[in-house]
């Protein structure tokens, strides 16, 4: 079978990767560079027990401030509000209770596993150094602080998430010793994990395709080529790219290629951002997360990334530096003592966000031959890789037993 994949973000990749494997000749298009999206500057977190969708009950009390507070973790700017209105208001219907759970088991369903379906992969590769399993650290300043997400971690117990608590700072400095800010509560999940890279493992992963004898190519898809009411191939600015399937993973601009075939899809860029500091001079074991804050102060590689903030803007608009600038903030209540001369910055990406916190993997039954694989949001890499192998099953065999219904694009109407 012939494979065109829309975007070489790490979600395109694995898929290509799943696909590749199993014998089908694939060619991955993008516009960029493998893993310059999105997939370039996360903060790394393997996180398969997050099964907590972002819109959880009582999330409409956090309006005012998103539309007041610009220090808020996530700020919308008012003039955005119109735009953002319909997508918001698709977000807080899906926080009732009932959904929430739906979500949850969907989520868990798609993420089951994801650590070793990254290391399935990286094994191959010869590139399991990009992955830690030490395990994530949240802080909180305290019990009362921590009740405000208690239906969020118990949501994520009820899927099988351990949790350590660590009372008092210095519980948890036994296990982080340079945490220096006023933190009293300490949540630990042991089995989550992170990758030290993400750049880098998108690499990995294109160089495998690539190994198994497919395609990635910098090219920019400017629509897909439909024939007798079957996507047949797509075209680009070199000419048409015949297929017998294209899989769409173009991250948060795969909407704009379905819309021509008449089909919505209420995906949203929350505009995530990140500074590196090359040398913090503190030494982290794992990510660590103020939960006040939530931001990612993860070890990287190449020096320390905060990573985080949600900020509702589009796909168009440039950076805004002072979202960046907040992070440093962030950093500062947890690390006061860390060094941030020559830091690196202020790098934006578009997490692709659907309302209901479920990315579309599968079939579009309407159009034959198109298969989806975008709107993983705050968890693209972690599921990247199970949704890569889980599409690769559906689309040439043997069938997973997943039932596919919650990622359905059809779901949108
Ligand atoms: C600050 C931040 C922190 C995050 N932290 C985490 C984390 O810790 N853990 C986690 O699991 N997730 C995290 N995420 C989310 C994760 O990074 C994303 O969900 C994931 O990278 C999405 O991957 P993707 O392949 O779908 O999209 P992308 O990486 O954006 O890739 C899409 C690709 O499609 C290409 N493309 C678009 N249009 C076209 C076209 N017409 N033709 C050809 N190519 C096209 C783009 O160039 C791009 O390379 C974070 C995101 C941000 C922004």
């Amino acid at each position: 079978m012939r494979v065109v994949v829309i975007g070489a973000g790490i979600v395109g990749l694995c898929s290509a990767w799943h696909l590749a494997r199993l014998g089908a000749e694939v060619t991955v298009l993008d516009s960029g560079e493998p893993g310059s999206g999105a997939s370039s500057g996360n903060a790394g977190a393997i996180s398969a027990g997050s099964v907590a969708p972002l819109a959880m009950p009582g999330v409409l009390k956090t309006v005012p401030q998103m539309l007041t507070d610009p220090k808020a973790a996530l700020h919308i700017p008012l003039r955005y509000w119109p735009k953002a209105f319909p997508w918001l208001w698709q977000f807080v219907a899906s926080a009732r209770p009932a959904k929430v759970q739906a979500t949850a088991q969907a989520l868990g369903a798609l993420m089951f596993g994801a650590m070793e379906r990254h290391r399935e992969i990286l094994a191959a590769e010869g590139a399991l150094d990009l992955i830690r399993e030490t395990g994530q650290l949240y802080l909180y300043r305290d019990r009362a602080q921590f009740q405000k997400d208690a239906g969020s971690w118990a949501l994520r117990q009820q899927h099988g998430m351990r949790l350590e608590f660590l009372e008092g700072l210095d519980a948890i400095r036994a296990l982080e010793p340079d945490v220096r800010g006023d933190y009293q509560l300490g949540v630990f999940i042991p089995d989550q994990g992170s990758c030290i890279n993400p750049r880098r493992h998108a690499e990995v992963v294109a160089a495998g395709v690539r190994r198994m004898g497919g395609q990635v190519l910098r090219q920019e898809v400017l629509g897909l080529l439909v024939e007798d009411h079957r996507v047949a191939g797509v075209r680009t600015r070199e000419g048409e790219v015949r297929a017998d399937a294209v899989v769409l993973a173009a991250g948060a601009f795969s909407a704009g290629l379905l819309a021509p075939l008449g089909i919505k899809v209420p995906l949203e860029s929350q505009r995530g951002y990140h500074v590196m500091l090359p040398d913090p001079g503190i030494a982290l074991q794992r990510p660590i997360i103020p939960a006040d804050r939530k931001a990612f102060i993860s070890p990287m590689e190449t020096g320390l990334r905060i990573a985080g903030t949600v900020e509702f803007g589009g796909l168009d608009r440039p950076p805004n530096p002072y979202r960046a600038e907040l992070l440093l903030e962030d950093l500062r209540q947890v690390f006061p003592q860390a060094n941030s001369e020559g830091r690196e910055g202020h790098w934006m990406g578009h997490r692709p966000c659907l309302p209901d916190s479920i990315p579309v993997v599968g079939p579009v039954r309407a159009w034959p031959g198109l298969w989806c694989a975008f709107g993983h949001g705050h968890l693209g890499l972690t599921g990247s890789a199970p949704t890569g192998r889980l599409l690769a099953q559906v689309m040439l065999g043997p069938t997973p037993n997943v039932d596919l219904a919650p990622y359905a694009v059809e779901r949108f109407g």
